[in-house]
């Protein structure tokens, strides 16, 4: 791929992140807002880098008490039980319910930790400006992208739970702090591949190409 591109960037061209208004930057202009709607104006999302970075720390921390802490309290008329992600997969699992213990496993704690894998490794190679495998490295933001909400699912099965026992009457099942844990470890990550530019993997990729064009012409 030695076809030379120009980015918007490269010629001084911005778009509204509201209402898609192109407008071209002012040389040395700080706080540029759009003609149309107002909305600020940003060449790449200002400290994109250490904002996710900031986000994703603050979720891998959380990912610590949501699979240590207790997800969800379960009082019957015969005491109270407290059951972590983690112990809820191995009920599943010995009860004979192999793929609904496989479904949660994927969804609570493999989902999850790929999702912060995936995202320090693109923070890492970004910030390195790195040019090794752009093409695949924004199909995994993609994917990362894409996948947000939908490891939220172990939030879904206890708001379920404790729907259908508080119906019953005879037990009562309560999120526990685990729950909390979890929500904002799905919140954060799901910040931090928004806060994250993925325009700014393809930057170094564009300044080689510069420099390869330069080079032909001289
Ligand atoms: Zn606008």
């Amino acid at each position: 791929m030695t076809r030379p591109t120009a980015s918007a960037a490269s010629r001084g061209l911005l778009t509204c992140h509201t209402c898609g208004l192109l407008s071209r930057s002012a040389p040395l202009a700080h706080d540029m807002h759009c003609p149309r709607c107002d909305a600020p104006l940003h060449l790449r999302k200002p400290n994109s880098i250490s904002r996710s970075w900031a986000l994703l720390i603050a979720a891998m921390i959380c990912y610590i008490p949501a699979n240590m802490l207790p997800m969800m309290l379960t009082t019957t008329l015969f005491g109270t039980e407290s059951d972590t992600i983690m112990s809820g997969v191995i009920y599943f699992w010995t009860s004979g319910s192999w793929y609904l213990a496989l479904v949660i496993f994927t969804a609570s704690i493999m989902v999850p930790m790929l999702k912060m894998i995936a995202l320090t490794l693109l923070l890492v190679t970004t910030q390195m400006r790195s040019r090794w495998q752009t093409e695949q490295r924004a199909r995994l933001y993609r994917l990362v992208e894409i996948i947000g909400r939908w490891s939220m699912l172990d939030i879904y099965v206890v708001a379920i739970m404790v729907a259908l026992v508080q119906l019953q009457g005879l037990a009562t099942i309560l999120p526990g702090p685990g729950a909390i844990a979890f929500g904002s470890v799905v919140v954060l990550t799901m910040f931090s591949a928004m806060a994250f530019d993925p325009r700014l993997m393809w930057d170094p990729v564009e300044e080689n190409e510069e420099k390869m064009t330069d080079g032909e012409m001289a």
